[in-house]
């Protein structure tokens, strides 16, 4: 938070590397699921902005959770937008589903780490966020962005039969 799609950036681009055995739709619904947690604060203005959701292992849970709420949910999606082929319905793998979550809840405490003030990302162990300031905002954003050019590319060239 407060900018969830930016974290969309890089999951194309892990999406592009790891092809079949990683869930973009998967990645993204645990994006929505970790910012709900500060969404609900700011609504609210009550609690911790970036609280017990933004630390390594309140990301641990919420990959579970979200694994366990999205296989299903992702499946119905890409459904939706018509990407299962052979009119047959798309099937995300366990094994495939937790990956896609467990990375997507670790890169999000690990790119908002960088520019929010508020995360202790090693808590309870230490309050310290040693990535805070590692890179400017605008710097990360960029990346986040270009990541997800290049992610897009790479899945174009190594998908080429879509094109034909
Ligand atoms: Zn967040």
């Amino acid at each position: 938070m407060p900018f969830t799609p930016i974290h969309m950036g890089p999951g194309i681009l892990i999406k592009s590397l790891l092809q079949g055995a990683f869930s973009l739709m998967v990645f993204g619904w645990t994006q929505i699921v970790m910012d709900i947690q500060p969404l609900i604060v700011l609504l609210t203005g009550e609690g911790h902005l970036h609280g017990f959701t933004h630390t390594y292992i309140g990301a641990t849970l919420i990959a579970l959770v979200a694994a366990l709420s999205g296989k299903y949910l992702s499946e119905l999606g890409l459904k939706f937008l018509g990407v299962a082929e052979n009119g047959s319905s798309v099937r995300i793998s366990w094994w495939v589903t937790f990956t896609s979550a467990f990375i997507g809840s670790f890169t999000h405490v690990l790119l908002d780490s960088i520019m929010h003030g508020d995360l202790a990302p090693f808590y309870p162990f230490t309050d310290n966020n040693g990535f805070l300031g590692v890179i400017t905002v605008a710097t990360l954003h960029k990346i986040c962005l270009y990541s997800g050019v290049l992610g897009g590319v790479i899945y174009l060239l190594l998908n080429k039969k879509m094109f034909s």
